[in-house]
């Protein structure tokens, strides 16, 4: 195969990632394809390259069909695909450099998950206490998060470091600790002698600045980089903070060049992180950055049903469904939701219903609805599509304004909980027929259009956020 890949080949690739793009989505484009190359074609072979082994697994065992198909369609000459693995960045120790046997230290604690004792040693003084219900089976798999969670059992399961560092990042609440905590778990268990360390973005700082202080930051180092796993949570704390940033870099670096494993959390993405030093960001995009999404309704029901079994209580699928709907925000919020439900009716020995449920979470719920107005939802769909606010209102009946109206509707319709009467006259005093037409209408777009799908999916989130 010849070393670059000639023009008309990218062409080709360009038409084919659009129309996956189309199809599968902005979000898994950005992990899945975006970072894919065309290497080149030869004897109807194309070879693309995935920058991780682990990608590539992903994109073979989720993607290869269409890929094929795709190129086929673009290239009759092509008569298959081979994607291989070619990393993008330097990155001592991914993607085959092995996971470094046990280190000098001992490891933060012997036992099995749980014990919530465990001896007293340097480790497990600076780590941060292991929530024990954090584990893998406690955390529900769906859409917004299966390939963060993929990419935390990957490393929890490695024998070699499979990508350096594990960047997770989302929202509050979204289950970013729970997954740290998970990996921390798995390991602990499997690999009793692995010294695993975990701590949030805010104590690692601390740390050092008492090291500092006392004079100590031999010790400091030291300690940190005996870790054969080091998980920081948070690191947008860091944000600014130039002197730990300058520590915490080059301690990234040095466990890095031994082969051991880094995983971080942060609420954005390297990228996006303001305040952060352009080669640690760089650094950090070397490895495999996995977004966890906002929960959508099915989840929600998932987990729902999940901490409900957990409970040991059966709660109506109708509250489920109810709390599910409306309790968006995140997964802490609606689980604190479901225990204040079964804390009362254990309390007051009743039965869970849909009319206690909205009688005991009456304040919450009132608080999700004020989150979002149609104000805001007008102000920030008309901005989106690029029409006057006044559009929202007027009798305009052209597909550009009247298809963004239809989407401020339904956005309107899920967010809040205005009727479909209250929401017509919103809009320039449109009967609640009108509204009712767009929800359904937008609904049946969303089957069809992936692009628009993942408009009003952002749109949503970015008015929920
Ligand atoms: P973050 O660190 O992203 O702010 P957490 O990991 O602390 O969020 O999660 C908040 C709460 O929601 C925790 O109690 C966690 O167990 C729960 N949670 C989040 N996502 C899930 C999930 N997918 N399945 C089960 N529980 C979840
Ligand atoms: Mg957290």
């Amino acid at each position: 195969m010849s070393g670059g890949s000639p023009p008309q080949i990218d062409t080709q690739w360009k038409r084919i990632s659009g129309l996956l793009r189309a199809e599968i989505g902005e979000a898994a484009y950005r992990s899945w394809l975006r970072p894919m190359t065309v290497r080149g074609e030869r004897g109807g072979m194309v070879t693309m390259s995935a920058p991780t082994r682990f990608m590539r697994d992903w994109v073979v065992a989720h993607y290869a069909d269409r890929l094929r198909a795709l190129w086929g369609g673009e290239n009759p000459s092509v008569q298959g695909i081979d994607i291989v693995v070619q990393p993008n960045c330097f990155a001592p120790g991914t993607d085959g450099a092995p996971m470094s046997p046990a280190s000098a230290q001992p490891p933060v604690r012997s036992a099995a998950r749980g014990a919530g004792v465990g001896s007293e040693n340097d480790l497990q003084d600076i780590g941060a206490p292991l929530d024990p219900r954090f584990t893998f089976e406690h955390f529900v798999v769906g859409k917004p998060n299966e390939f963060a969670y993929a990419a935390a059992r990957r490393v929890a399961e490695a024998i070699r470091v499979p990508f350096n560092p594990l960047f997770l990042y989302g929202g509050v609440g979204l289950g970013k600790t729970h997954l740290m905590h998970a990996i921390a778990w798995h390991i602990r268990q499997r690999k009793p002698e692995c010294a695993v360390i975990y701590l949030s973005a805010e104590k690692f700082m601390y740390r050092f600045i008492r090291a500092l202080r006392e004079q100590n930051t031999v010790d400091f180092k030291e300690q940190f980089r005996s870790a054969d796993v080091l998980m920081i949570d948070d690191v947008q704390f860091i944000s600014g903070k130039e002197s730990t940033q300058e520590e915490f870099f080059h301690t990234f670096n040095a466990l890095v060049d031994q082969g051991r494993q880094i995983v971080l959390s942060a609420d954005k993405s390297p990228s996006d992180l303001e305040g952060l030093q352009e080669r640690l960001k760089s650094r950090l995009n070397c490895g495999l950055v996995a977004d966890i999404h906002a929960t959508t309704f099915e989840l929600r029901l998932g987990i729902l049903e999940s901490k409900s079994e957990q409970l040991g209580i059966t709660i109506p699928r109708k509250v489920m469904e109810f709390l599910a709907h409306r309790i968006t925000s995140n997964v802490r919020e609606l689980e604190g939701a479901l225990n204040r439900v079964v804390a009362h009716a254990q309390l007051v020995g009743r039965d869970i219903t849909l009319e206690t449920t909205q009688e005991v979470l009456h304040d919450l719920l009132r608080a999700n609805d004020r989150r979002v107005t149609i104000d805001d939802i007008q102000k920030q769909v008309s901005q989106h599509f690029n029409i006057r606010v006044a559009d929202m209102h007027s009798a305009r009946r052209a597909r550009s304004v009247a298809r963004p109206r239809q989407v401020a509707m339904y956005l309107a319709k899920q967010l809040t909980s205005r009727s479909l009467p209250e929401i017509g006259r919103k809009f320039g005093g449109r009967d609640h027929t009108t509204v009712m037409h767009a929800v359904r209408k937008v609904d049946e777009l969303r089957e069809q259009d992936a692009a628009f799908a993942e408009d009003v999916e952002l749109l949503r989130r970015m008015l929920e956020g």
